[in-house]
């Protein structure tokens, strides 16, 4: 289904009439002998200049590597930046809303609260799958964005993809898709139909996959004109000069990142079966993530008794449809070896 979407017309009246900061590099981003238009320190170089706002070069890899446009493509301090964007571009406090689907990732949340947006939650279902029609019904003509995870955190599972497209294509919002987890997961994911798809903002990031979750580097791909407005809001330098050093060195070794997924899915694969074995997990549920979601007799017991061993995990179990469940991040073989070794003496302990 092809529709004429305009973003423009979600976007708030402040931003559209918004006349974005110009620095000194955004007027002037060639190449010179000599710079004295920022008021920068002639010494300690490179650092005593000021990152290239646009972000070209790490655009023009990102892009290459994710095979999109760089037009599509906006970079953030995190994922986190990105979201909280959305919202100030898209939302008018105390008038919009969003909506989330539950459980999910709390930032979504959080930044709908603080920027005083209506969160509208709809629950997954029992076996945590997505309900397209269940989020249609809560869809009004103030919701301005939908926020779907796939791979879902905390839940681990990936949302079927038809569901996705079903919400995408019917409704005449933003629907974000937060896929910080697809390098790990067996479906291919909905970056490919941002062509098509003008409502669609993709989110990825390189706090996951790529072992980079210091140097805070999301990825944001959307509508051109979207991405333009975001750009407008952001600070003009959100991303510093050291994360751009190691972005780039980072993402040059492709190779590197592809063995660290291996090595963490084949890891995923021998601790959910030794976990299922085990008495004290009732439930190991199917992981498309780097993390497994398990359910347990006691999750508060068993969480202070791995505390005290000094393996932290996350306690899920005051989330909704997550009772009794506890969230292991699949760490190095030898990680996983200690944690699993340590749940051997929880029951005699
Ligand atoms: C970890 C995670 C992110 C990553 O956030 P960054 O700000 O990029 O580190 C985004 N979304 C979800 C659902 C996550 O679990």
């Amino acid at each position: 289904m092809k529709r004429r979407f305009d973003i423009k017309s979600l976007v708030r009246e402040n931003i559209l009439e918004l006349d974005p900061y110009s620095s000194a590099r955004d007027e002037f981003s060639g190449s010179a002998s000599v710079f004295l238009d920022a008021n920068e320190n002639p010494y300690n170089t490179p650092l005593n200049r000021y990152p290239d706002p646009g972000q070209l070069e790490l655009k023009r890899t990102i892009a290459g590597l994710k095979d999109q446009a760089i037009e599509n493509l906006f970079l953030g301090n995190g994922s986190d930046e990105g979201i909280d964007l959305l919202f100030r571009v898209l939302c008018d406090p105390g008038k919009d809303n969003v909506i989330t689907v539950d459980p999910t990732y709390g930032m979504y949340g959080v930044c709908a609260k603080i920027n005083d947006v209506e969160r509208r939650s709809v629950l997954l279902t029992d076996d945590f799958s997505l309900d397209a029609h269940a989020v249609l019904e809560a869809v009004d003509r103030n919701t301005k964005m939908i926020f779907l995870c796939s791979p879902n955190n905390p839940t681990a599972n990936s949302l079927d993809r038809d569901a996705l497209l079903i919400i995408i294509d019917n409704v005449n919002c933003v629907v974000v898709v937060d896929e910080a987890y697809i390098d790990f997961s067996s479906g291919q994911g909905v970056l490919s139909l941002l062509p098509e798809k003008q409502n669609l903002v993709v989110l990825q990031t390189l706090s996951k996959a790529w072992g980079l979750a210091g140097i805070r580097l999301g990825m944001l791909f959307a509508h051109p004109d979207l991405v333009r407005y975001l750009s407008g809001v952001k600070y003009p330098y959100n991303i510093n000069a050291l994360t751009l050093k190691e972005a780039l060195a980072g993402l040059g070794d492709v190779k590197q990142a592809e063995r660290w997924v291996s090595e963490i899915l084949e890891e995923r694969e021998n601790m959910a079966v030794q976990l299922k074995s085990m008495d004290v997990i009732l439930e190991v549920f199917p992981s498309d993530a780097n993390f497994l979601l398990v359910k347990v007799e006691d999750p508060g017991r068993l969480y202070e008794f791995l505390v005290n061993r000094g393996i932290i995990v996350r306690d899920r179990s005051s989330v909704p449809l997550c009772e009794g469940c506890l969230r292991i991040t699949v760490g190095s073989p030898e990680e996983n070896r200690l944690l699993i070794e340590t749940l051997r003496k929880y029951r005699s302990s």
